[in-house]
């Protein structure tokens, strides 16, 4: 039950984790503010259902406390933590109705009138026409918002979701999506949750956690994260960068910028320190800020604008937009995301082009981070050492 003298925040505090010689955590600071959503997000093995763990009892951290509140729960076995967890394998009772699965726990705790709360939870995951039947009989969502009504009920502090949608199809994952931030708006309980789908977190999440290697390499809101990217694995892991390598010409509040014979400027605010001449950055660019144009339209291109040439390689429909990839002297594999508003017939592999993009939404990376980061072929696990 709900511990309410430990409200507050999740705190963690020089949390790490090793197996041996495996650091599977590296000493982490993190706070997630009471009653926000909060996303654990990276690759497979990158740490994030080890930390969520510790959060929930489950792992002994190696170093390091774990604070709900004021209170340190560090040592506390995971049922005297106010943390309740739901597993992408919801494991229902299949032998009790969904009303008895919800009551489990206040029946556990000899809670004997319980008809109000489980009626309330039914409500709250929109279920109440199904309160008689058996798990078996459910969908995988409706089966889902089950376990999470039955976590709910116990009126945790934190509730952790570990995967919990990992075994729905997309659509249905779609949904849940929506469901759950609906349902934690509602309860205003703080919801922490793992997952390596980087529009899951996005969707959902008040902040997120982009986890790599054991450790966190940034936090913030979706659209921060997404805009401002400040490592090469977080601008490829969160969407689709275009990352062109290039040297600093001048730096003002606008740094201009040469990347093989193609000039590109961007705003000083959004590049890492203070650019100087003669440096080199990672000028980086999302595929849906950038327009698309035949070659010989090229000189309808507004001043200002950063533009680059190119020739498509290769062009893939997908109902929403079109995706082109497009090598140019600048850069190779240069990719566009174009509306499918009206298509160009012209524009087809084999088309030369102009790409053009207002130098507002250019940013910049450290030139020694690996332009390649994150972008799939990149793990992301935990390392070896502490
Ligand atoms: P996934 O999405 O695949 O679950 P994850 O980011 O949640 O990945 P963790 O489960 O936290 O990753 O694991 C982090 C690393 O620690 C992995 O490399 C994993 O192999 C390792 N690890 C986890 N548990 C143990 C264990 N009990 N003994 C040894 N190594 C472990």
């Amino acid at each position: 039950m709900t511990d309410k003298t430990a409200g507050g925040d999740v705190r963690l505090t020089g949390i790490s984790k090793h197996y041996g010689s495996f650091t599977a955590v590296h000493p982490l600071d993190l706070t997630v503010p009471q009653g926000s959503f909060f996303a654990l997000l990276g690759a497979s093995g990158c740490g994030k259902t080890t930390t969520l763990r510790m959060i929930a009892g489950l792992e002994d951290p190696s170093t390091g406390t774990v604070h709900l509140g004021e209170r340190e729960v560090t040592h506390l076995p995971p049922y005297k933590r106010p943390v309740n967890t739901v597993f992408q394998s919801y494991a229902l009772f299949p032998h009790l109705d969904i009303f008895e699965n919800i009551a489990f726990g206040l029946r556990r705790r000899g809670v004997t009138s319980v008809r109000k709360q489980v009626e309330e939870m039914l409500e709250l995951v929109q279920l109440g026409a199904f309160a008689r039947r058996k798990p078996h009989q459910l969908s995988g969502g409706q089966q889902q918002r089950v376990a999470v009504a039955r976590a709910l009920i116990n009126r945790p502090q934190v509730l952790l979701l570990d995967e919990p949608l990992g075994a729905l199809d997309l659509k249905l994952r779609r949904r849940m999506q929506l469901e759950l931030k609906r349902i934690q708006t509602e309860v205003g309980i703080t919801f922490v949750h793992v997952t390596h789908d980087q529009e899951e977190a996005m969707t959902m999440a008040d902040t997120v956690a982009v986890m790599n290697g054991g450790r966190v390499e940034q936090l913030g809101d979706p659209a921060e994260l997404y805009e401002n990217p400040r490592t090469t694995f977080v601008a490829n892991f969160l969407g689709t960068s275009n990352l062109i390598e290039a040297a600093v010409e001048s730096a003002g509040t606008e740094v201009l910028v040469r990347a093989r014979g193609t000039r590109l400027r961007l705003p000083a605010a959004r590049c890492p320190g203070t650019p100087q001449a003669g440096g080199t950055l990672l000028v980086g660019v999302r595929p849906e800020k950038i327009s698309l144009l035949p070659a010989a339209e090229g000189h309808t291109v507004a001043e200002g604008r950063n533009k680059i040439t190119g020739r498509i390689t290769s062009s893939s429909f997908t109902g929403v937009c079109t995706q082109y990839v497009v090598d140019g002297p600048a850069c190779p594999g240069l990719e566009v995301y174009a509306q499918n508003i009206e298509r160009d017939t012209r524009l087809t592999p084999g088309a030369e082009v102009v790409l053009h993009w207002n130098p507002a939404h250019t940013f910049g990376l450290d030139a020694g981070h690996q332009a390649g980061a994150g972008t799939g072929t990149d793990a992301g696990t935990a390392g070896e050492g502490a």
